[in-house]
């Protein structure tokens, strides 16, 4: 096994192995650019390494070939008295993790070797430099010694000569630092500084390999969804000096801009400087633009590089460089990352200069990113003065700038919202009763739970701002009032109607009014902006044009969840090409709940038949406008489905009310009715009870009246020479004779619609697949279904035995954590199982009926990873929240691509 590689041995697909950097460093140098020479440790030697605790057996005497040829093509030795080798130990992973891991500088300076330096180069003050620079590096990375150690020597030393800069120490005094740093590293290392220059080297390669694990590589690895395996390459370069005078120096550089896509010379100089001092902030840097009239040979030479870089790579990049006298050394480069505005920007920039085509521009942008740029946002010169207080940081659940007066209830923030008032929905968590609240809210934020809690779920379906899991906010709904530190660390009290602003893009609260700035791409999804000419329009246009490369090339449809004629309508204006799952309980809600009442209080068929003949007209009118809204579009309704038990008052409430009316001898009748049916209806496992067809099938009536209500809906706008498409939808159906049953009665309730109204109607009826039993017996169930919606919520609650409203808080943080998963099922769909599931009940059913329809509806129909699954399975189409159509649009268009 090779261990490693020469830089003019690798190129840009090696990753895996030489790591990001490693792997461009020999892409550049392929290219001829002005690369210092070197060579890669892989990360094969890394994971070896990491899993046996020893370097791998060759490794050794690899790196010493390796060592040889470079110390001969430079024509001096590794640390050479008289005129040293140095180089540089540089960590570099398959993904960049910025600042994760470490480096270190000037490797092969010794007590025997400053002079050499120093002689070499004319310049006794930049070789104690670098030493006293390889003495700290490598005392902290290498050896563990507090980095604030060697800063605050630092500091003594400038302060004991009155230098503002580091620059302002001279030779002597960076001798003596390095005597200062050596002693540092004695007493806390216990040990001295190596004087053995390769010794120096190895020590540095096993640090590297080490800083694979460090505590804070493995929390950025897991938020970013890195794989923990990966391991890292170790690259050793020849070192070049940017600290050799004014006419030397180091920069970072893009070849466009990171944040807008313009292009540009975009970048941040320093002259006589090594490393990380550009970033470290030590000194001030200057724009990359004035390099031009500090050195303009060698600006010159770096656009001419850095339009060579782009060409090659056909993206925006990012570079390091160092210039040493005069002379442009590249030291870095990669693939830059950039804000979501910019990747939709930059890749329209470069399918019109011809680098790339239309497929390949819908690969470099994401669904996330589209969501990112659809929400509402700060704006961050307000929150960056300091003017505005911030008082909590939460996790950053679902994106966007929400602005309100604090409530601590639903009910008032449905009554103020009402009257006008914006409002900020705070409770310690949330729970499916709080929807009216958080549907009425700007924003929610809650003290309790994580990205998958309910707030954090339902927010994001609805697009609604939300900061959860703000854990040092307490509070106290009681009160009505939040309990905060201030950024004094004195206790801020947060009473009802005081002003709040949330930051779902970074988890942040704060106290007050934080000016906001609509997102442009929702004016332009809502048509209410077309092209333009000033800046927010030219991202319009990028995403336009990108929307439409999706759409022409993908095969999956977007339909819509919605439930009436207003979210109807935003899903059409957003892309939406029908409905995916109209939810019918949401029609149950407010004032009908008591209708609801009266029919599950029903103790008579005429009582009954009285409650669902109330109900009739009010469904009827609710479709007919649905219908309207999606004239000519299919629209899927759900007949009911959850537990009867959530119309009734919850049990606890109630039986206290009915026992203190007890107590006071003046019982109400109707409490004590409602009581008992609730005790009649409790069940210990809602989830798994009755309801869903179950319903259907046990309170008779309930299943005809809907059907009647929808295709009385059909016929009138027919009538009204509309395109009614409807489709009835059985949930939770386990067996094809549950579902011969209902689809008996609605057929026969549909016939006496048609003969009454001398309508022709043509009504699909179909199934969810949500049940293990209906995915293994899909094949059955197609003889009876003309269309499959497959529910991948509860094919995941029941797939896993999950209940997906407790486990998010009890334990799947830790099953995170442990990598049980990399993220939760209800998020990103689980191929291996529910997935299989799904793939094998669409082959089933198609093989019954190769003209069903198939399609899936829940959270992951507006997941981009579901989303490639769908299209990846072959499905027809996929059904998810409006705000989320236009991200599954692209997707599906990026599955396709
Ligand atoms: P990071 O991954 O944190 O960017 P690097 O390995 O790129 O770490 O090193 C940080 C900086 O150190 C580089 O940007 C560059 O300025 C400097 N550096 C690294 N290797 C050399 C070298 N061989 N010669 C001069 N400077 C170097
Ligand atoms: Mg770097
Ligand atoms: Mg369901």
């Amino acid at each position: 096994q090779k261990f490693v590689y020469d830089f003019t041995e690798g190129n840009k697909d090696l990753k895996d192995l030489l790591g990001g950097k490693g792997a461009n460093l020999a892409e550049m140098t392929n290219l001829g650019l002005p690369v210092p020479p070197g060579f890669t440790i892989t990360t094969e030697a890394c994971k070896e390494y990491l899993e046996s605790g020893r370097e791998p057996a060759g490794l050794r005497d690899e790196v010493s070939a390796h060592l040889d040829a470079l110390e001969q093509r430079m024509g001096k030795k590794l640390g050479q008295a008289d005129d040293p080798l140095l180089v540089s130990v540089r960590s570099g992973a398959k993904f960049s993790m910025p600042g994760m891991m470490d480096t270190v500088l000037n490797i092969g300076l010794s007590d025997a070797s400053v002079a050499g330096l120093a002689a070499q180069l004319g310049d006794e003050r930049f070789a104690w430099d670098s030493y006293r620079r390889l003495v700290q590096m490598f005392g902290k990375t290498v050896l563990g010694v507090d980095g604030d150690l060697f800063e605050e020597a630092l500091e003594n030393a400038k302060r004991a000569k009155g230098a503002d800069s580091d620059l302002g120490l001279d030779a002597a005094d960076l001798r003596q630092l390095v005597d200062d740093f050596k002693a540092i590293v004695a007493k806390e290392a216990g040990r001295e500084f190596p004087q053995e220059p390769r010794e120096q080297m190895d020590l540095a390669v096993c640090a590297v390999f080490d800083s694979w694990n460090t505590e804070r590589a493995k929390l950025y690895r897991r938020q970013e969804r890195i794989p923990g395996d990966l391991g890292t390459a170790v690259n050793i370069c020849s070192m070049v000096f940017g600290n050799l005078g004014p006419d030397s120096g180091t920069g970072v550089a893009f070849t466009r801009d990171p944040a807008s896509g313009q292009q540009g010379v975009y970048g941040d100089y320093l002259q006589n400087a090594q490393g990380e001092d550009v970033v470290a902030g030590i000194r001030n840097t200057v724009p990359l633009a004035e390099l031009e009239t500090i050195d303009k040979t060698s600006y010159d030479q770096l656009m001419r590089i850095m339009e060579t870089l782009e060409t090659h790579y056909k993206d925006l990049c990012d570079i390091e460089f160092t210039i040493e006298r005069g002379h442009l050394w590249m030291l870095q480069t990669r693939v830059g990352k950039r804000t979501a505005a910019a990747a939709f920007r930059i890749a329209t920039q470069l399918v019109d200069q011809g680098l790339i085509d239309e497929a390949e521009a819908l690969r470099r942008v994401n669904g996330a990113q589209l969501a990112q740029l659809m929400f509402p946002r700060f704006d961050h010169e307000a929150t960056d003065s300091g003017q505005i207080k911030r008082i909590g940081w939460g996790i950053a659940a679902s994106p966007g700038a929400a602005v309100g007066k604090a409530v601590f209830d639903s009910y008032t923030a449905v009554k103020w919202s009402r009257s006008g008032e914006k409002v900020i929905l705070i409770r310690r968590e949330t729970n499916p009763d709080d929807l009216n609240g958080m549907i009425a809210a700007e924003g929610i934020l809650t003290s309790r739970g994580g990205k998958t809690s309910h707030a954090a779920v339902v927010a994001r379906g609805m697009g609604k701002t939300c900061v959860c899991g703000a854990e040092e906010l307490e509070v106290d709904t009681k009160r009505r009032r939040l309990t905060a530190t201030g950024p004094d660390g004195k206790p801020v009290v947060i009473e009802e109607g005081d002003l709040v602003s949330i930051d779902g893009s970074s988890g942040k609260v704060y106290l007050g009014e934080v000016p906001v700035v609509p997102s442009p791409v929702v004016e332009y999804f809502e048509g209410r902006m077309h092209a333009g000419a000033d800046e927010a329009d030219e991202l319009v246009r990028a995403v336009h044009r990108i929307m439409a490369y999706a759409d022409r090339v993908r095969r999956l449809r977007v339909r819509a969840n919605a439930d009436n004629a207003e979210d109807a309508s935003r899903a059409r204006r957003f892309g939406a090409q029908g409905i995916g799952l109209c939810r019918t309980e949401h029609m149950f809600l407010g004032e009908r709940r008591e209708m609801v009442e009266r029919l599950i209080l029903a103790d008579t068929d005429t009582e009954r038949d009285q409650a669902l003949g109330a109900l009739l007209p009010l469904q009827r009118d609710d479709f007919v406008e649905l219908f309207e809204a999606m004239d000519g579009l299919p629209v899927t309704v759900r007949l009911l489905d959850p537990p009867l038990h959530e119309f009734l008052p919850d049990i606890t409430e109630l039986s206290v009310r009915v026992a203190l009316a007890e107590s006071r001898k003046d019982a109400n009748e109707n409490d004590l009715r409602l009581l008992q049916a609730v005790h009649k209806l409790h069940e210990a496992n809602p989830m798994l009870g009755l309801r869903g067809v179950r319903l259907g099938l046990v309170i008779p009536g309930l299943f005809a009246m809907q059907v009647r209500a929808i295709a009385e809906a059909a016929a009138h706008r027919m009538a009204a020479k509309g395109d009614p498409r409807a489709e009835i939808m059985i949930p939770l159906v386990g067996t094809v004779q549950e579902l011969e049953i209902v689809r008996d009665e609605a057929d026969q309730v549909i016939a006496e619609v048609e003969a009454a109204t001398g309508t022709r109607l043509r009504l699909a009826i179909g199934t969810m697949i949500e049940l293990p039993r209906a995915a293994l017996t899909a094949g059955q169930i197609a003889e009876a279904a003309e269309f499959f919606s497959f529910g991948t919520n509860d094919l995941t609650q029941t797939v896993w035995g999950f209940s997906r409203d407790d486990v998010e808080a009890s334990f799947f943080t830790a099953y995170l954590e442990k990598g049980i998963f990399g993220v939760s099922p209800f998020e990103t769909i689980d191929k291996d199982g529910v997935g299989s599931l799904v793939r094998a009940a669409a082959a089933d059913g198609r093989a019954t009926r190769p003209d069903l329809k198939l399609g899936v509806c829940g959270e992951h129909g507006g997941d981009p990873e579901s989303v490639h699954f769908f299209h990846e399975v072959g499905l027809d189409y996929v059904s998810c929240s409006p705000f989320r159509i236009p991200v599954a649009r692209l997707e599906a268009g990026r599955a396709a691509a």
